[in-house]
This record gives C-alpha cells, sequence and structure tokens, in this order.
C-alpha cells in the first residue's frame, strides 16, 4: 500500500485566492474571535445593539458578515459563488434565517429555500441545497410532534402545515434533480425532524440521493440510528443520504439536561464524540451500496482518515456519494486542498439579512472561542500565511 498524506499545512494552497489585505483582516477578525473576553462581549454587544436598533448593522457587515456570509441576498453572494467554484469548491446557499415565527413568515422562508433550489439548478458550482427545518415550522408544534405528544385540532393543522412545506422544498429538489440538505437541530425537536426526513428520502431517493438528513455524532444514540436508519431504508427500497457532522448544541443540550433534570443526550467527553464520528464516516464508506454521505467537518483528523479510507478501498477521489463540506470562512485549509486533490468538497454559503444571521454568527463566534477550537486553528494557519508571504 503507497503512503498516504494530504497536507492540511499547505497554507500556500489555502489561502491561494486572498490577497495581502483579506488576509490582514481575517487575521484581525479572528484575533479578536481568539480572545474570550472580546469575544463574549463582542457577541453580547452585537446582539443587544441590534435589538436596541442602533446603527451597528453596516460595522457587522464590513467585518463578522462578511467573512462568514455570501451577502444579504442570493444575488448577493455571487461572487462568493464564483470565487469557491474557481477553485473547484462548490458552494451551498444556506439562508441563515432563525427565529421567525408567523405561518407567513414560515411560508416566506421556504419560498426563499426553493429559490436557492432554482438557482442551483444546472450549476455545477452549486452542488447542494440546505435548510433547516425550524425557518419554516414553529418550535413548540416541533416539540410536541417530538415528544409523541397528542396534538389538539389547531396543532394538527399547524403539522400538516410543516409537512406539506417541508415536502414542497423536497419534491422542488426531486423535479430539478438538485440535492438538498435537512439541517440537524436540537435533540428536543430532533425526533420530528428526523421522522419528516425519513419521509422524504423515502419519498424522493427512490432512484439517488436527492434529500440528505443529518446526524450529529455528539448524540450517545446517533451510531445505532445510523445503522437502523441504514437496514430501513435498504429493505424499503431507497437510499440512504446523511450529513454527519459533530454537533453545534452542546451547551444548550447539556443546560437543558441539567435544568429539567434527564440525562444529557450529549457524549460525556470529545473524545467519545471523536470516536462516534470515525467510525459512523468507516459505516457509510463501507455501505455505499446503499448510501451516499458528506462529511460536514472542519476536524483534520477525520477529513484525513475519510480520505485515507477511500485510498485504501481504491475509490476515486470524486466518487459521486462521498463529499466534504465546510461553512464559509472557515477550514479553507481542507477546503482548497481537498479540491486541489480532486476531491469532492463544497462550503455553506450563509446568506440573509444582517441582523437575522446574528444568531449563527454567534454560534460560530462562542463554540470556537476556547483555546482547543477552530479559530486559534485557523489563527494559527493564518499566521503561518503572513509569515511565508513576509507580512508578519
Ligand atoms: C458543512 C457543515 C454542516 C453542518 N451542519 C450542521 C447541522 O446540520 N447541525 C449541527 O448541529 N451542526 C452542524 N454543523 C456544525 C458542526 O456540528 C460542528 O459544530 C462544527 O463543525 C465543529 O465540529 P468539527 O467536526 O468541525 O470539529 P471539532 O472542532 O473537532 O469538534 C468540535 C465539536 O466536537 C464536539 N465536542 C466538543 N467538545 C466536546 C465534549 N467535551 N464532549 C462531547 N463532544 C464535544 C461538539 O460537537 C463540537 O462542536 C455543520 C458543520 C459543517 C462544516
Amino acid at each position: 500500500m503507497t503512503e498516504f498524506k494530504l497536507d492540511f499545512q499547505d497554507t500556500a494552497t489555502a489561502f491561494a485566492d486572498k490577497t495581502d489585505a483579506e488576509l490582514r483582516e481575517k487575521y484581525r477578525l479572528f484575533k479578536m474571535l481568539n480572545s474570550p473576553f472580546l469575544n463574549a462581549i463582542g457577541t453580547r454587544a452585537a446582539t443587544f445593539a441590534l435589538a436596541l436598533g442602533l446603527p451597528v448593522e453596516g460595522l457587522i457587515k464590513r467585518t463578522i458578515f462578511e467573512q462568514f456570509c455570501g451577502g444579504e441576498t442570493i444575488a448577493e453572494c455571487e461572487p462568493a459563488v464564483q470565487k469557491l467554484g474557481r477553485s473547484q469548491i462548490g458552494a451551498i446557499l444556506d439562508y441563515a434565517i432563525e427565529g421567525r415565527s408567523t405561518e407567513q413568515d414560515f411560508d416566506n422562508t421556504k419560498n426563499e429555500i426553493i429559490r436557492t433550489i432554482e438557482r442551483a439548478k444546472n450549476d455545477p458550482n452549486i452542488p447542494f441545497s440546505v435548510f433547516k427545518v425550524t425557518g419554516i415550522a414553529p418550535l413548540g408544534t416541533l416539540e410536541k410532534i417530538s415528544t409523541k405528544k397528542k396534538l389538539d385540532a389547531k396543532g394538527q393543522a399547524k403539522c400538516e402545515r410543516i409537512h406539506s412545506r417541508v415536502n414542497e422544498i423536497c419534491a422542488a429538489a426531486h423535479a430539478l434533480d438538485q440535492p438538498v440538505f435537512i439541517d440537524a437541530e436540537e435533540s428536543w425537536i430532533q425526533n420530528a425532524i428526523d421522522r419528516l426526513a425519513g419521509d422524504m428520502m423515502q419519498k424522493y431517493n427512490r432512484k439517488k440521493a436527492i434529500v440528505y438528513t443529518t446526524l450529529q455524532m455528539y448524540r450517545t444514540d446517533r451510531l445505532q440510528f445510523l445503522k437502523d436508519a441504514r437496514r430501513e431504508a435498504h429493505s424499503a427500497g431507497y437510499v440512504f443520504a446523511v450529513k454527519l457532522v459533530r454537533g453545534a448544541y452542546m451547551e444548550k443540550e447539556r443546560e437543558r439536561a441539567e435544568e429539567m433534570g434527564y440525562e444529557s443526550p450529549i457524549h460525556s467527553d470529545k473524545k467519545a464524540t471523536d470516536r462516534d464520528y470515525n467510525a459512523a464516516l468507516e459505516y457509510c464508506i463501507d455501505h455505499l451500496a446503499d448510501i451516499a454521505f458528506v462529511a460536514g467537518t472542519h476536524n483534520e483528523r477525520s477529513t484525513h482518515l475519510l480520505a485515507q479510507m477511500m485510498h485504501q478501498r481504491g475509490l476515486a477521489h470524486d466518487h459521486p456519494q462521498i463529499f466534504f463540506s465546510q461553512l464559509y470562512g472557515m477550514g479553507d485549509n481542507l477546503s482548497y486542498v481537498l479540491a486541489k486533490n480532486g476531491y469532492n468538497v463544497s462550503k455553506y454559503v450563509p446568506y440573509g439579512p444582517v441582523g437575522d444571521a446574528i444568531p449563527y454568527l454567534v454560534r460560530r463566534a462562542e463554540e470556537n472561542s476556547s483555546a482547543a477550537g477552530q479559530v486559534s486553528r485557523e489563527l494559527d494557519l493564518i499566521t503561518t500565511e503572513l509569515e511565508r508571504r513576509r507580512l508578519a
């Protein structure tokens, strides 16, 4: 067996399309995000200032928003889509709107998601679309469905509208032959999302993977879930399509479990999450007969492991059922090096009104404020590149 190595420290490739000024700006921003103090102050102040209606949108837009989002509209994302495309990296237009609550809002969001699918059609630069069920459904109803609580007539009607919105999106994806991801969210609403995703896969994945569900491997029950769901899909005759992530709501999950006195559904340590994540990658690669999957991660080891397993099994780098994915503004060392080596790679490009993207931006800022977090890894890479360009 030939030795296998992908060099994710190749910062010249990772930042090839960044000018010196862009790189310096990225450095300044990540330096701020890397300071737990400034990070906490910054995210709180931004949320607070926006809530008060203070004119901070322009500042947010020029700084953190520009780093992690493509723009406020699909049209504004074009430069980001084209730039990524020039490096053979796909874009996934992610309408980052959260916390809306009226039926009208949900219909508007559903229509916007369908527009992202229409925009993606026939464009190799946009291989996937994506949505969050909470963008098109009331939280309370999702929670009730998840706990199998009996719904009254009003709840039943809301439930039917959720189903019909999700179905409209997936039907559009199917009709336009444009795969779509359904993101995973908090565990107390995830049963409802799992059921919707299962129904949609059964309906639209008969011939190929159109609807992808998401599994958060920080949950203790997800590896078994993956195996059961694959078997079910196999016997019912459809493709099980899945995006594997570690999970973005760890703190919230733990806090709620403690407050309400139930056992946390999250692994007790990072090692266990990593073990299950990597085991899930291996399970998927060993069941390609009825699985298509996406490794949604910035973790270098997991990314390298998947590429290595593909190599060991003699699979093509651009195997049509294996994809790598990162978020815009993060993990460029993985995305650009993978793309340069011919792997299928794409990045979420979140977009939407600045104020609405705040929960997404706060998650990005918070999940990484610790020393071991993604931001310090990014900062190291940017520093290496600044030094390589003799700018530091
Ligand atoms: C393309 C893409 C799509 C995504 N889609 C979703 C989605 O649909 N739903 C969603 O929830 N998230 C999603 N995420 C975010 C993802 O879940 C992670 O929060 C993020 O990617 C960081 O994990 P990592 O694998 O990149 O790397 P790492 O930095 O190696 O892992 C960090 C993650 O490990 C876990 N972890 C950290 N500490 C501990 C601990 N002490 N105990 C147990 N576990 C721990 C947490 O999940 C944490 O986020 C997505 C990410 C990407 C790149």
